[in-house]
């Protein structure tokens, strides 16, 4: 059965090595292996989160269209990660790539654990929200009935996110 298409919105993250090549190589392995790219924030620079002693992380947010299922998505996004060689050491260290599936259309998602959307912590972090809101201002959070530029407003998060041009 072919699924309908979805759009997907995913956050990238790298704080080790050469931070944009590594990103520019897992959009164009997004885009050959799960869909089409729609849609592509701007680069910005995070102070690290959880952990302040490693170095800062890159970010971009994308919108994908794709009709893989959601576990089929999550297994991908794992594949890329794996291709593009992530070193993991602990829960907050640094990594060569971090991919999160943020939102998949407006569907509630809870896999027994392995995979939640919305990201749970979405609303809570500003490296999240000021990237999705460049190119997602308007989407409504499918559990808190917000939209992303409402989220941003009221977020209490001090980490400096800073937008590069
Ligand atoms: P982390 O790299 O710390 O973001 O954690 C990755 C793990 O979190 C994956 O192996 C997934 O099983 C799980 N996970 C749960 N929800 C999500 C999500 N929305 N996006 C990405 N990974 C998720």
């Amino acid at each position: 059965m072919q699924l309908e298409c979805k759009t997907v919105y995913l956050l990238l993250g790298s704080n080790l090595g050469d931070r944009r090549t590594i990103i520019n190589a897992a959009v164009e392995l997004i885009a050959r292996q799960i869909g089409p790219i729609i849609l592509r924030s701007s680069w910005y620079e995070t102070a690290a989160w959880g952990n302040e002693d490693q170095p800062s992380f890159l970010n971009i947010a994308i919108a994908i269209s794709t009709n893989k299922a959601p576990a089929e998505l999550l297994t991908e996004t794992l594949a890329i990660e794996e291709t593009l060689g992530r070193i993991r050491k602990d829960r907050w260290g640094a990594r060569l790539i971090d991919i999160d599936i943020i939102l998949y259309g407006d569907e509630i998602i809870d896999l027994a654990g392995r995979l939640q959307v919305p990201h749970p912590r979405m609303q809570d972090r500003r490296f999240v929200l000021e990237p999705l809101a460049e190119i997602a201002g308007t989407v409504v959070h499918p559990i808190l009935q917000r939209n992303i530029l409402t989220l941003l407003s009221s977020l209490n998060d001090n980490l400096a996110v800073t937008k590069l041009i």
